[in-house]
């Protein structure tokens, strides 16, 4: 009796241990079946070359922009919206390493634990982009084969209704050549993320609002005037020199009003204005302005600007103030500074995706909107906000913009071709809260190569919304 006594009791252990190993096993596998499941090496979700077959990636209107189809990743059936949307929908390899398909591939995997691999289909979930394919088509089109990036966003959501890099190629199509021919040169990077350039004179709102909030005064640049500096007259004579060099401006501009200075690009008057301030004042004021950040875009991190200002001349850090001299600026953060402006010193920061469904429509997951800090004061927000639309008023003309606009050209000389242009500001209708940041690469004069493909988006955002 003793004996099949002790026995019961040794069973009893025995059956203890294995349950308790049973529950171990459970909540191992509770915890980290989502993660051995999304492995790379997971067959049922990915092909040997790396393609993601799950997921449905849509605009912002529920166009199908990728889906997977009998184990093959497709694309929308228009080519123009398929090079146009690449950069942010994604390349079927996942090289573009900031796009949607690289970057939301758990998003994109519907997976219910209990479930396991029977639950994945080929729909998967759906990543409705913010972006509007039409929008998207219509930058392509306006860049007409020239390599640069285009962004329109709504600076009170964060949406980011257009978004274009190129160069960009056809993802049902990739050149066999792609990584070999220097015309893909990038082609991989979407611009407005990852990349930075000289602005040239788009720079000069940050100067300007510099000036206005380190109290600068009009005495302070001519001593034979007075007031604060929005009564400061500058006159341009082509020329502002230097003890070791000069900045020079394409013409003479004269006899000219603050805000006339930037309404003309008047570079003498911005080197003056920089040297006044000197080097750590500038420094501050590019600090503050926001454009030293990197802005979080989903789980993306954008390129920094970068400038220098340790031991430069007077003529180097007035080339500084006008977007020149090692100036170069990362378009997102330069959008963003501009949305600040039309805000009243802050915006939301830039988003691709408007939110996750899964195969029933239902929302999984809406990011929050997040709003930069203050980048510029409200009075001089204000002060850039009248003084970039008459900046359009006086030099790039109303009548080619299909609304009313505030807006900043820059061009920058390059050794060989065409200049490099800029075109970045804002629609000043409150219906319509609306930043842009246009760049193309060797199109020649911002307002003019930049300014035009600018024109183009919004021709075709406004068509939509009074659809
Ligand atoms: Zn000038």
């Amino acid at each position: 009796m003793k004996k099949i006594r002790s026995r019961i009791g040794l069973c009893s252990v025995v059956l203890a241990l294995f349950f308790a190993a049973i529950l171990l096993l459970l909540n191992t596998y509770r915890k980290n079946a989502a993660k051995w499941f999304l492995t790379p090496y997971n067959r049922h979700l990915y092909s040997s070359e790396n393609v993601l077959l799950t997921g449905t990636v849509a605009d912002r209107n529920g166009t199908v922009l990728s889906y997977v189809s009998n184990g093959v990743r497709l694309y929308n059936d228009n080519e123009l919206i398929r090079k146009s949307t690449l950069h942010v929908v994604g390349d079927p390899y996942g090289k573009i390493g900031t796009s949607a398909l690289a970057t939301m591939r758990n998003d994109l995997i519907s997976f219910r634990t209990l479930e396991g691999i029977s639950s994945v289909d080929e729909a998967g979930n759906t990543v409705v982009l913010s972006i509007d394919a039409d929008l998207n088509a219509a930058a392509l089109k306006a860049l007409d084969g020239r390599n640069g990036t285009v962004c329109v966003y709504n600076y009170k959501t964060g949406e980011i209704l257009a978004l274009v890099s190129t160069p960009t190629f056809d993802p049902v199509n990739i050149p066999e050549n792609l990584e070999e021919d220097s015309a893909y040169s990038g082609a991989y990077l979407n611009r407005f993320l990852s990349t930075t350039a000289a602005p040239g004179s788009v720079m000069k709102p940050v100067i300007l609002q510099t000036a206005l909030e380190s109290g600068l005064q009009a005495s302070d640049l001519d001593p034979a005037q007075s007031g604060p500096l929005t009564e400061w007259k500058y006159t341009c004579k082509g020329i502002a020199r230097f003890p070791d060099g000069n900045v020079k401006c394409p013409k003479t501009h004269n006899s000219q009003s603050l805000t006339e200075t930037l309404a003309n690009s008047c570079n003498c008057a911005y080197a003056v204005l920089a040297v006044a301030l000197g080097p750590e004042k500038v420094a501050e004021g590019i600090r503050k302005s926001g454009l030293t950040d990197s802005y979080k875009i989903g789980t993306v991190n954008t390129a920094r600007s970068t400038f220098r200002f340790s031991g430069i001349y007077d003529y180097q850090l007035g080339y500084a103030g006008v977007g020149l001299y090692l100036d170069q600026v990362n378009p997102c953060s330069l959008l963003v500074y501009y949305a600040a402006i039309a805000n009243g010193g802050k915006a939301a920061v830039p988003n691709t995706v408007l939110e996750v469904r899964d195969s029933s429509g239902k929302v999984l997951r809406r990011p929050e909107i997040v709003m930069t800090d203050q980048l510029l004061t409200a009075s001089s927000a204000e002060y850039l906000r009248n003084a970039l639309s008459e900046d359009v008023r006086l030099t790039y003309g109303k009548d080619r913009f299909p609304c009313a606009i505030a807006a900043k050209s820059g061009t920058v000389s390059q050794a060989q071709g065409e200049s490099n242009g800029w075109f970045a500001g804002f629609t000043t209708d409150e219906d319509m809260p609306y930043a842009f940041v246009v760049y193309v690469e060797h199109g020649g004069v911002g307002s003019r190569a930049a300014g035009d493909v600018t024109a183009a988006v919004l021709k075709e955002l406004i068509k939509k919304a009074s659809k």
